[in-house]
């Protein structure tokens, strides 16, 4: 079996680091060849050497420049368009999209015009942009296998059953840090408790979006474009144990769930392997050790960024656009300890009850709409 060639975007983020350990571990079904990073060029010397990349970039410019000194035969690109080349490049069968926030979206599309298996982890890009995603994949003949969790599970239980069958699909949180604290004493929580997630280790700003549950709010919209579901077929339900990733109700009253343990490796290595399975290297689920698993409400009162992304899936993509923007700036702005936990709900909402929507035809209209929408977001946080 000759191995399969990959690329992998956001390749010193969390889950570029958990698939290079995939791929370590499959050497003979997998091979690097191409890599893009961000800021973190001290790894992404450590993988260059590790895994011996064809071809990677990095953003800035001087990083580039001195791995291309260091590494005379390997091709070194820069910035969002080094990263998108990567993407576009022929010789890969497999790109994995794992670059965090909107940034990741030029690069997913190029991925998705050179018609690959799009492995995808960047929702954002989804959440802003998904039904040019759909028609870009559908022109270009590629395929989205999804790498976050709720929705790789999802994408299991659909295996073989007809669309029109499906009733509901339920994705479950596990509520993060905050989901037993009092709403009123969430303002003084520090950035470390917010950090500190009870089940899943990820990058910073999943995990904070995690706490807010807007990440769940994303991923509403993440699974509305991916499955080409209507909104009121979409639900939410908290799950603290994070055993269950999702569950799809059919119209007979059957419902599917996927379990697995809670480990990003194994739907990354399902978005890899995919139709085929390979051997399962890390603990096993046992299920009389996880205990009782439980299944709660998810309350708008404790979670109003869960209850605005509902709101926003039913409305035109401008305001998932601008919902996108203003949540990546109010974390961002949270991380730094400018404005408090509570906070970046209100700094949410407020950009959408003052969002004048567009349409969007093309992702110069989406990145016009993210580039405002920062901008006032922005204004507001100064004011404040
Ligand atoms: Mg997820």
């Amino acid at each position: 079996m000759t191995p399969k060639k990959i690329s992998v975007l956001g390749s010193t983020g969390s889950i570029g680091r958990s698939t290079l350990s995939v791929v370590r571990e499959s050497s003979a079904r997998l091979e690097v060849f191409g890599l893009s990073a961000g800021r973190n060029s001290a790894l992404l010397r450590d993988q260059i050497v590790e895994f011996s990349p064809r071809v990677v970039s990095c953003s800035r410019k001087e990083d580039a420049a001195r791995l291309r000194a260091d590494f005379p035969s390997l091709e070194v690109l820069d910035g969002i368009d080094g990263a998108a080349a990567i993407a576009g490049r022929a010789e890969p069968d497999i790109v994995v999209s794992a670059i965090t926030g909107i940034s990741g979206l030029r690069p997913t599309l190029a991925a998705l015009h050179a018609g690959k298996r799009v492995a995808l982890a960047n929702k954002e890009s989804m959440v802003v942009a998904g039904k040019l995603m759909r028609d870009t994949l559908k022109r270009n003949g590629g395929e989205i296998i999804p790498v976050d969790s709720e929705h790789s599970g999802v994408f299991q239980c659909l295996a073989g059953e007809r669309r029109e069958n499906v009733k509901r699909v339920i994705l479950t949180a596990s509520g993060g840090p905050f989901f037993k604290k009092d709403p009123d004493r969430l303002g003084d929580v520090s950035v470390e408790e917010a950090l500190s997630h009870p089940r899943w280790e990820m990058g910073r700003k999943v995990t904070i979006d995690s706490a807010t549950m807007m990440n769940k709010g994303l991923e509403l919209i993440e699974a509305r474009w991916l499955f080409d579901l209507e909104p009121f077929r979409l639900d939410m339900i908290i799950h603290p144990q994070s055993i269950v990733h999702s569950l799809v109700e059919m119209r007979d009253g059957s419902v599917i769930a996927q379990m697995s343990p809670t480990d990003m490796r194994i739907p990354i290595q399902y978005a890899l392997t995919y139709p085929d399975r390979a051997d399962n290297l890390l603990k096993e689920l046992d299920l009389v050790k996880e205990g009782p698993l439980e299944f709660l409400p998810v309350e708008a009162d404790r979670f109003p960024l869960a209850a605005l992304a509902r709101r926003v899936l039913e409305e035109s993509e401008s305001y998932s656009i601008a919902m996108n923007a203003a949540n990546e700036v109010a974390v961002e702005a949270f991380l730094q300890r400018d404005i408090s936990f509570q906070d970046i709900a209100v700094v949410v909402t407020s950009a959408i009850d003052s969002h004048r929507p567009r349409s969007v035809q093309a992702v110069e209209d989406i990145l016009d709409i993210d580039k405002e929408t920062r901008r006032l977001t922005k204004i507001q946080l100064k004011q404040r």
